[in-house]
């Protein structure tokens, strides 16, 4: 209701303005009206009939019409109240487009009388049209380069209507870069700018939207928006950045060509170009290395080129630069570390430097026998190297002097006539893993000292010689023996004399040590001869030993036997009468030889010969049957072969002869009987008991020596 009432009022007071003006107009002789643009149909205008001073009545008589020039009928006239009104849509910006004022020009023409009256109707504008921009979209292309302060103009927005609804002002969406510079004088007429207040990163934002409003100043205000697009520019205001300053690279020793080092990466912020980055090495320290890798300037991919070796180099280092193709282009630094990591490629070395052989067998523990020197190239525990000898168990061991260096001494007392000649191993081993090892063969050879003397078989030697042998006979030899050698082996003999003088009897060759009997020897004047004989090597000083050696003389049958204190001439008288068996008389032989060869026995060379028997062994003679007193006084003659043993036997004879006699004759028999030592009592014949004793030794001894070969 409220809103209706204004409404009348607002309608009643342009009412009182327009007749106002309508009265001025008729002064000229003109109507002016004017109507709002896109009023509805029907719109009043003007009391066209009233202010042309005539009645309604005489509208239609008098033939009233209205002409528009050469336009649409936008007007009409009510003839039945003499209204001017809107009779269709009249759109200002279509009639007039921008001219400041828009007018209809109509004529009123009345017949009886004729009169042409001119109408003039302003079409007043509205604001019905929004400022439009050209396009929805409009992109600027600025360098982040730009200092602020620059402009860039922009395309400002129209608006169809006029006067102040299509004064346009503009207004930008909030943003920290831009601020809008809106002119309008008539000197330069409109200008719109975009100013940069703070400078560009495209790096940061590559492209800013902003909404430029524009407002006309009609009431309501119509407003119309354009999207402002900036593109940055990319300028060249980075450098490449490494995402690692220092790359720290540990590389084996082994690895292959070819082997990916370290994959270097730079990057740039910029885009296109200023972002395209070269790898390039500045720097190489030592500058060998720079042969050994190789840096592919594209990719940034450092690569090993050759072979590297920890013993000439441990560690690397290497200046990169990456640098963009902008202009100028900007570079950036890195530095890569590299550490050569040690392989166990180096097998240890052993070198003997001074041998001292040949080592004489008489050296003590301690003595040096030869110094070495080991080496490895590897470093850290693949050239840590420990030095062992093979095989074990021998006389000699390693002392460590100095680091890496070792002497080879003795351990234990050498023998040479046991071993002659040592052949040593030295190992050397490394500790890496795994471990390399290395050998040297050392051949100590042991040189002889004249530390044995010569020695025999035997403590002693028993010979046995046949006596009567030729002069000069060999009859033994004797050989000692030396385990030393060269002339500390070279046995000499000779006899010792100090016990007995028997240079006349034995000697020995002193080279074969073969004995000799000098001259015959006479069992029955030496039985036994013992002597040593000596043997000395050639050392210096030389060495002796000795061996005893029993020379047996062994009996040949060389003499025969001999009857003594037989009185061939004298008989033994004999009593008679006598019994069987008497004893007579006793023949008494002795043989020089011994054993079976002065073993003798006695026969009747003739036993038909009288009543005569000889004892065989005892020599003892008797009769073989009693004799009678008459059978005395004749004297018998007995002839007794005496022989012994031997082969061949000798043998000899004596003759006996036995004077029978009555009794009275009986005193001086038994007295010459005494004195023949043909005694009563049985004679034990003490001679043959010997000999058989001593033939029973001999040949127990025989045994022995038998025995003991
Ligand atoms: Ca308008
Ligand atoms: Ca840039
Ligand atoms: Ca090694
Ligand atoms: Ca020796
Ligand atoms: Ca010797
Ligand atoms: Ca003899």
């Amino acid at each position: 209701m409220v809103v209706l009432h204004q409404c009348s009022l607002v309608r009643s007071w342009l009412l009182r303005l327009i007749l106002l003006h309508t009265a001025c107009e008729m002064g000229r002789g003109q109507l002016h009206y004017s109507v709002a643009e896109e009023s509805q149909h029907g719109t009043f205008v003007g009391h066209i009939a009233q202010d042309l001073g005539l009645e309604v009545g005489d509208l239609m008589p008098r033939m009233f019409r209205m002409v528009s020039q050469g336009r649409r009928d936008y007007l009409e006239v009510n003839l039945q109240n003499g209204i001017l009104f809107v009779n269709s849509r009249i759109d200002r910006e279509e009639l007039c487009t921008k001219m400041p004022v828009c007018t209809i020009n109509l004529e009123v023409i009345l017949e009886n009388p004729l009169r042409v009256f001119h109408v003039e109707v302003e079409i007043k504008d509205i604001n019905d049209n929004a400022p439009v921009f050209p396009a929805a979209e409009q992109t600027l292309v600025i360098a982040e380069s730009v200092s602020p302060g620059s402009s860039f103009p922009l395309e400002g927005a129209s608006d169809d209507d006029v006067g102040s609804n299509s004064h346009v002002s503009y207004k930008i969406s909030p943003n920290e870069h831009f601020t809008l510079d809106f002119q309008n004088n008539d000197e330069h007429g409109e200008s719109l700018v975009l100013v940069l207040k703070k400078p560009l990163d495209r790096e940061l934002t590559h492209m800013h939207n902003l909404l430029l409003t524009a407002t006309d100043g009609g009431k309501p205000q119509q407003t119309g928006t354009v999207h402002i697009v900036i593109n940055v520019l990319d300028a060249n205001d980075n450098g490449p950045v490494f995402n690692q300053s220092v790359y720290k690279i540990k590389l084996l020793e082994n690895a292959t060509v070819g082997t990916l080092i370290v994959s270097l990466n730079a990057t740039d912020l910029d885009e296109g170009i200023n972002k395209d980055i070269m790898y390039s090495m500045r720097t190489v320290n030592p500058q060998n290395v720079g042969e050994l890798i190789s840096l592919d300037p594209k990719t940034g991919q450092i690569r090993l080129n050759g072979e590297l070796d920890f013993e000439s180099i441990t560690s690397a280092e290497i200046g990169i630069e990456a640098t963009d193709k902008g202009l100028p282009p900007i570079k950036g630094h890195c530095k890569v570390l590299i550490e050569v990591l040690d392989v166990n490629d180096n097998a240890p070395e052993v070198t003997v430097s001074s041998l001292s052989v040949p080592v004489p067998e008489n050296s003590s523990p301690g003595t040096v026998v030869a110094l070495i020197s080991i080496s490895d190239r590897d470093s850290g525990a693949n050239g840590q190297v420990t030095c062992s000898l093979w095989p074990s168990g021998l006389p000699f061991k390693l002392t460590s002097t100095f680091k890496n260096y070792y002497s080879l001494v003795l351990a234990e007392p050498l023998d040479r006539e046991q071993v002659a000649e040592y052949s040593l191993v030295l190992i050397a081993q490394d500790q890496g893993d795994p471990p390399l090892t290395a050998s040297s063969s050392v051949v100590v050879p042991i040189s002889d000292v004249n530390d044995n003397a010569p020695t025999f078989a035997q403590p002693s030697y028993t010979v046995f010689v046949r006596e009567n042998n030729p002069p000069g006979a060999h009859i033994f030899t004797v050989s000692a023996s030396d385990p030393d050698v060269a002339e500390n082996a070279l046995v000499s003999y000779w006899l010792d004399e100090k016990l007995w003088p028997l240079s006349s009897y034995i000697s020995v060759h002193s080279e074969s040590g073969k004995l000799y009997a000098l001259q015959p020897l006479d069992y029955e004047e030496m039985k036994l001869l013992e002597f040593q004989v000596r043997a000395k090597d050639a050392g210096l000083p030389s060495l002796c030993g000795n061996v005893t050696v029993q020379v047996f003389v062994l009996d040949e049958n060389d003499n025969a036997p001999a009857v003594s204190g037989l009185a061939e001439d004298t008989p033994i008288q004999v009593k008679v009468p006598v019994a069987a068996g008497h004893l007579v008389g006793k023949i008494h032989a002795l043989d020089g030889d011994s054993g079976y060869n002065a073993w003798l026995r006695y026969e009747l060379f003739d036993a038909s010969s009288g009543p005569w028997r000889v004892g065989l062994y005892s020599g003892e003679i008797s009769t073989t049957r009693a004799l009678e007193e008459s059978e005395g006084n004749i004297i018998q003659s007995l002839l007794v072969l005496v022989k012994d043993h031997g082969n061949p036997a000798l043998s000899t004879t004596a003759t006996f002869s036995v004077s029978l006699v009555a009794s009275a004759q009986a005193v001086q028999s038994d007295a010459h009987l005494s004195r023949m030592g043909g005694s009563r009592k049985p004679l034990a014949d003490t001679a043959n008991l010997y000999l058989i004793i001593a033939i029973c030794s001999v040949s127990s001894l025989f045994l022995l020596v038998i025995l003991s070969r």
